[in-house]
């Protein structure tokens, strides 16, 4: 059967850059004829310094349009940080944020933008013109929207919440949390052409991103979880937790912050199966764990109405990750069938 024409991916920063450009080079080797559109999470936006900063639609634009340090796996390659240090100088807080000059001139064009008035869909597109991504990319919502965490108070049995950035950067993610706060949420829409891209796609992809800070938050904005759900396409996921950790990063302080277990599977029922007739408000039609670690939780996970393959999901390099996209086409493939 042909593969599909319109793909569209629910994606965090580095996990969700780095599966996408591994799809994109799966789609020109092949040949496939493809609009692939990614919504992009803008829940870990935050202004500092003045800027406007969007790590995750940040990441996706250097990592599809070449710019990316591969090494860090956020920012600029050949990055230098002499305004971070001259602000530093000044005792300017904060002094923990990965602030760097190249970075720094993308997060001038976005402000500027913003305070002119267009909305930051427009300001992506303009700055995609610059980097040419080969996908269109959107923020989730054109509206503020800010994941705060819930953490301890200063005073034993109170809590208090900040700035998800404060959390993961400063903090390496080590306080312990509570749970996550999407601050404006509630009156936040799906950017224009969200809902579109989910509900007209051939395919909609979940890449191995953070569950909870990444897809979770996307999924939060009125509107694309349903859309999600109720979408005609087959929706694939990627683990991106491999035996009992995350491959990179902290996503296990995020799951047990929500009561999730760090395991591919546990983390496939946490989006749920789609089937009606598994009772559930899932998401997934079809999922990929890692065959060297996981391939044991594929006959459960198969019965519960989440079709699963187990294949190899480490992205070491341009080939091994179109060969994960690769697969979860072929899935999507087979569930349309
Ligand atoms: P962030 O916004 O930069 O944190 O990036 P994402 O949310 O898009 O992706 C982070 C997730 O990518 C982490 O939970 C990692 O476990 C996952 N990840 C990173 N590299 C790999 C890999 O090679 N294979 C898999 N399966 N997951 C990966
Ligand atoms: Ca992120």
């Amino acid at each position: 059967m042909p593969e599909p024409t319109r793909i569209t991916v629910l994606a965090g920063g580095i996990g969700g850059a780095r599966f996408t450009r591994g799809l994109l080079h799966h789609l020109a080797g092949t040949g496939t004829e493809s609009e692939v559109t990614v919504v992009g999470n803008t829940g870990d936006d935050i202004r500092l310094f003045g800027l406007q900063i969007c790590p995750d639609l940040d990441t996706l634009m250097y990592t599809l349009g070449g710019g990316i340090s591969e090494d860090r796996g956020w920012g600029r390659e050949d990055e230098t940080f002499t305004v971070r240090s001259e602000l530093a100088a000044y005792g300017v807080a904060p002094d923990w944020f990965g602030l760097g000059d190249r970075d720094t001139a993308t997060h001038l064009v976005r402000t500027q933008m913003l305070a002119a008035g267009y909305p930051l869909s427009a300001v992506t597109e303009a700055l995609c013109d610059r980097w040419r991504p080969g996908v269109r990319l959107l923020p989730m919502s054109d509206d503020r929207v800010e994941t705060h965490v819930v953490v301890e108070g200063d005073e034993p049995g109170t809590r208090r919440a900040i700035h998800f950035q404060e959390w993961w950067i400063r903090h390496r993610a080590a306080l312990p949390a509570h749970g996550f706060v999407l601050v404006g949420a509630e009156d936040a829409r799906p950017a224009p052409g969200v809902v579109e891209a989910i509900t007209t796609a051939d395919v909609v992809l979940l890449p191995p991103s953070n569950p909870v800070v990444s897809v979770g938050t996307i999924l939060e904005v009125p509107g694309i979880r349903e859309a999600v759900r109720s979408t005609p396409a087959p929706v694939v996921g990627v683990s991106p937790i491999v035996g009992d950790a995350p491959v990179r990063g902290m996503a296990d302080a995020c799951l047990r912050a929500i009561g999730v277990a760090t395991s591919a599977s546990a983390v496939a029922l946490h989006y749920g199966s789609r089937t009606a007739g598994a009772g559930g408000h899932g998401l997934l039609d079809g999922w990929l764990v890692h065959d060297a670690t996981d391939a044991e939780a594929v006959d459960a996970l198969t019965a519960s109405g989440i079709t699963t393959r187990a294949v190899p999901l480490l992205m070491t390099d341009p080939m091994s990750t179109a060969a994960i996209a690769a697969q979860a086409l072929a899935l999507a493939g087979e569930l349309r069938a």
